[in-house]
């Protein structure tokens, strides 16, 4: 018999509606709060910085399916569904009796999974009148995402791009500026957070945080125009569910359910799109299936930070966030997996991971590369470093399942591919890279800056 490699959907069966998870969770989030007053959230506070939709959208708590829009599916249909693959090539090399699977994001024309979620937010700005958008972006795949998604939709984009990626990763940029944007080094001399930070430390390479800060003050000083976010957020994740809704569907055509899902970790998007279609099942079925996040040991928010309310930002002008966090300071080690590179997480996951309804893992650097290059030598497609954080963690449990002598199902995300990442690849090949853990006391120093409120 031939085996089947992958797993195929056709277009009408692309999902029409996304999963909002908070619907249905045990326990809620606690509400995001007003910087200043402190008091709970409403959607009209975030409707100066966000699109109104998406404020609605993300601090709804009932509606368990939201409608993907006519225009937005016409534009998933650019690359979804996206493939489910059995990754045989790698069960062999590890020798293991896991069946492991990879839904592969990869395929989208912006190499990533954050497409999803920058098709979803350009279309909702557009309706609403907008001409102009901003955003953020770190290794660059969010700006990159979101500079085809503005073009779809006519919209102007300006990306502050952290420094030290606009550095290492030329070619992201110039995939930005092919789809039209504009890309600012942040941080830059063009607003009063990235002056601040600059003079206070002239050699300041950026962060997220950082840019973060700039694009919000740009998209609150400048009429038409508002700040859009590519992770962290409630209704990104919620765009994201379309990865899981789909790999459900593809598990099915395979005969198999997961046993084990991971996804590599930086503020929770594409962990919660292929986890929480199927944590929905362990919590109306009691299924047991295990959801792993895979986050880089140079940023462990989860495996090591506090739950805490703290800032989105590093100027302190979101909203502050109930959530798993190593403090709005810090700056992450310049890790090649620059995706991963934020120091909270999402409030859902946060809780989710409170209520140890999933688990957390974090991953070396150079542990992170051998599982890529393992990955690329088997199963072809040379992985993000992002990504590679997931493969690591799902070979681990693939060896763990070998070692048990069972034959357990493993699905993990395919996030992004790693075409645009080669200067990292370079630097490991070379045997150039670190393999940087954050200590205790980089931790607790970060920490005890944050104020308490709970
Ligand atoms: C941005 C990115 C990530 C991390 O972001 P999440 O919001 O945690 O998903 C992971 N993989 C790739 C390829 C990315 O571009």
């Amino acid at each position: 018999m031939t085996k089947t490699k992958k797993y195929l959907l056709k277009e009408s069966e692309i999902p029409s509606q996304w999963y909002n998870i908070v619907a249905e969770m045990p326990n809620k989030p606690l509400p995001l709060l007003h910087p200043g007053t402190k008091q709970a959230l409403k959607p009209e506070d975030l409707y100066p910085i966000f699109a109104e939709e998406v404020a609605r959208q993300e601090l709804n708590q009932t509606d368990t399916w939201i409608d993907i829009p006519e225009e937005v599916l016409d534009k998933y249909r650019i690359y979804r569904p996206s493939p489910l693959v059995r990754a045989y090539g790698l069960e062999k090399a590890l020798d293991t009796p896991a069946h492991l699977y990879f839904k592969n994001e990869s395929v989208s024309p912006v190499g990533s999974h954050k497409l999803n979620s920058a098709l979803a937010q350009a279309y909702y700005c557009k309706k609403e009148g907008l001409t102009n958008i901003t955003t953020e972006t770190g290794a660059g795949q969010w700006g990159t995402a979101l500079s085809f998604a503005a073009k779809m939709f006519d919209l102007e984009l300006a990306v502050y791009m952290v420094k030290v990626s606009y550095e290492q990763k030329p070619y992201r940029r110039s995939l930005m500026q092919t789809w039209g944007a504009q890309v600012v080094a942040s941080p830059s001399m063009s607003t009063k957070a990235g002056r601040k930070i600059l003079t206070d430390h002239p050699t300041y390479r950026g962060s997220l945080g950082t840019a973060i800060s700039e694009a919000i003050e740009l998209a609150m000083e400048t009429p038409n125009c508002k700040y859009t976010l590519g992770s962290v957020l409630n209704h990104v994740s919620l765009h994201q569910t379309v990865i899981g809704l789909e790999a459900e569907k593809q598990m099915e055509m395979a005969g198999e359910y997961p046993d084990i899902v991971i996804g590599c970790f930086g503020g929770g998007s594409n962990f919660s799109g292929i986890s929480y279609p199927f944590l929905r099942h362990n919590f109306k079925e009691g299924r047991k299936v295990r959801f792993i996040a895979a986050e880089p040991a140079s940023c462990p928010k989860l495996t090591r930070g506090v739950f805490q309310y703290d800032f989105g930002d590093e100027a302190g002008y979101t909203p502050l966030l109930p959530m798993f966090t190593l403090g709005h300071n810090f700056s992450p080690a310049h890790i090649h997996a620059g995706g991963l590179r934020y120091h909270g997480a999402g409030t859902i996951v946060s809780q989710l991971l409170k209520d140890r309804l999933i688990e957390a893992v974090d991953i070396r650097q150079l542990d992170s590369f051998e599982a890529g290059v393992l990955f690329a030598r088997t199963e072809g497609i040379v992985p993000a470093p992002e990504s590679a954080h997931a493969i690591a963690a799902a070979i681990a449990e693939a060896q763990k399942a070998k070692e048990e002598g069972t034959a357990k199902v493993i699905l993990f995300n395919l996030s992004g591919h790693g075409l645009v990442d080669m200067s990292a690849y370079d630097q490991y090949l070379a045997g150039d890279l670190n393999n940087y853990a954050l200590t205790d006391e980089e931790i607790a120093g970060n920490i005890s800056q944050l104020e308490k409120i709970i």
